[in-house]
């Protein structure tokens, strides 16, 4: 008696003996039942990947190869779909037109604010001999 009994299954990624066995969906690339705990972990960690293919800001996910990286002084984390790219990029132009502080019209040349100084957006030459 027993000796017929159902074979005990063991998690693919832990090893534990399986009481309840959770089959991994198929796009996990895992072969073979988990463990309630392996499969919450595994659906999870899947969750979380499929968040670096949306958009930041909109939430919309074109795919990973419609994302486009945020400029570093966007001091944006994540990836940026096109549309909120270029939203970003002619808000950046906006802002370097005018000096940040005194809103004198910029030249060609402006400078970045240092990081320290929490101001966004460019400034003038005249603003950032007094800042520094
Ligand atoms: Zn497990
Ligand atoms: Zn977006
Ligand atoms: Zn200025």
């Amino acid at each position: 008696m027993g000796l017929f009994a159902k074979k005990e299954e063991f998690c693919t990624i832990c090893n534990k003996g399986i009481f309840h066995k959770h089959k991994p969906k198929r796009d996990w690339n895992v072969e073979g039942p988990l463990c309630a705990d392996c499969y919450v972990d595994v659906m999870k960690k899947h969750y979380e990947k499929n968040n670096e293919n949306e958009c930041v800001v909109c939430g919309k996910e074109p795919g990973s190869f419609s994302l486009w990286k945020p400029k570093k002084e966007w001091d944006v984390k994540g990836w940026l779909c096109k549309t909120c790219f270029d939203e970003k990029e002619k808000l950046d132009n906006e802002s370097k037109k005018f000096c940040s502080m005194c809103g004198t019209k910029l030249g060609f040349i402006s400078y970045s604010p240092k990081k320290e100084w929490g101001i966004k957006g460019y400034i003038c030459k005249i603003c950032w001999n007094s800042k520094n």
